[in-house]
């Protein structure tokens, strides 16, 4: 039996789980595997370099997942960037191509957030319906992006790989407070990799899940098998922060070129990001990925490294975790007694 909640039917997708919009991993043959496996699929457009390119990948997509009923979204993270993207440009491409599914996140998403929800493509003859995803790492946040009229938002707590924001606050308590303050539907993100998550996820109030790491070890992913047999050999304490001294923080996994950026920050003096930027930038990155050396530039990863043991299909894992899911919350049920009054308790 699948899990439905607010989000499943919100987006008409089979599974509550959402794919993580990764740099360098987000392209279509992951984003086409996760949307028919059931789950929602997620494009990152700034993996693509330029807007245009962002066009044939939405195509490619569509052409990989066939006849499947699945969706996907195209995730737009605005973060410092050694070459600043055209954010609207990447919006229009998308819209134009008739996706109706957005990740947002990273700092100052309103003026991408209106243009996505008014712009109408030349192709439309009215506004589409569209979703926006807003991922943020504080229930502040959270609030401007429910303000500002967004469908959903994706709760990232300081579990997560890449940018957890400067507040440090991990998902349990994100997410009660969520539960308490938001009205809109909200899925969990940051620290989720199997169905123990998605089911801890769920009585926290979410409507879904979304993970990152955990798609990064696929059959599909486009990562070389060298990085994903890492994955799978490492532990939770196998990640860093770099740029704590940057106010740009991102979780990292731990290796020779991410500790050399640790010891440039904490040296006396500090570092400026001039100091860094050869070590940390995003295509040195896309080698490790590329020629499966770990150790080759920085590579985003969450701490849920230490929860993945191997290198499933998205076609067997999404179902996997569903159903992990469900065993683990009948068995909660069944062994707790809630109601036994007094007897419960001698
Ligand atoms: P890049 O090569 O532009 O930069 C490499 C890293 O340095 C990134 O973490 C970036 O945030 C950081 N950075 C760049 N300029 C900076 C500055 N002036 N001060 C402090 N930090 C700075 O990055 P890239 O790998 O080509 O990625 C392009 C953009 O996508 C970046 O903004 C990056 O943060 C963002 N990103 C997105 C995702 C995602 O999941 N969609 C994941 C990782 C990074």
């Amino acid at each position: 039996m699948p899990i439905t909640t607010e989000l499943t039917r919100m987006l008409g997708i089979t599974h509550p789980i959402v794919q993580g919009g990764m740099q360098w991993v987000g392209t279509p043959p992951l984003a086409a595997a996760v949307a028919s496996a059931g789950a929602l699929g997620m494009l990152t457009a700034l993996t693509q370099p330029s807007p245009d390119a962002l066009r044939e990948a939405i195509k490619e997509t569509k052409r990989r997942m066939g006849n499947s009923r699945g969706k996907f979204g195209v995730n737009i993270t605005l973060l410092p960037s050694i070459s600043p993207p055209d954010y609207a440009g990447y919006v229009k491409a998308a819209m134009d191509e008739g996706v109706e599914i957005f990740e947002t996140a990273g700092n100052n998403p309103g003026p991408i957030i209106k243009l996505i929800q008014s712009y109408i493509s030349p192709n439309a003859d009215a506004l589409p319906k569209r979703y926006i995803i807003h991922k943020c790492v504080t229930i502040r946040h959270a609030l401007s992006g429910q303000k500002m009229g967004v469908d959903c938002l994706s709760i990232d707590g300081f579990e997560c790989a890449g940018h957890p924001g400067e507040e440090d606050i991990g998902g349990l308590v994100l997410l009660a407070r969520a539960a308490k303050e938001l009205k809109i539907p909200y899925i969990a993100s940051g620290g989720i990799a199997d169905g123990r998550g998605l089911a801890s996820a769920l009585t926290l109030g979410a409507a879904g899940i979304n993970m990152g790491t955990r798609f990064m070890c696929t059959v599909e992913s486009p990562i070389h098998q060298n990085i994903k047999e890492k994955i799978v050999a490492s532990t939770e304490q196998d990640t860093v922060h770099i740029f704590r001294s940057l106010r740009n923080t991102a979780r990292v996994f731990k290796n020779a070129v991410s500790m050399e950026v640790v010891r440039l920050e904490r040296r006396p003096g500090g570092a400026k990001f001039e100091d860094l930027r050869e070590l940390v930038s995003g295509q040195r990155g896309r080698k490790v990925y590329e020629d499966g050396d770990s150790d080759a530039g920085i590579w985003s990863a969450g701490i849920t490294v230490g929860l993945i043991n191997d290198i499933p299909t998205c076609e067997e894992l999404v179902p996997r975790i569903v159903r992990e899911a469900e065993e683990i919350i009948r068995g909660v049920s069944a062994s707790i007694s809630i109601d036994g009054g007094q007897e419960a308790w001698d």
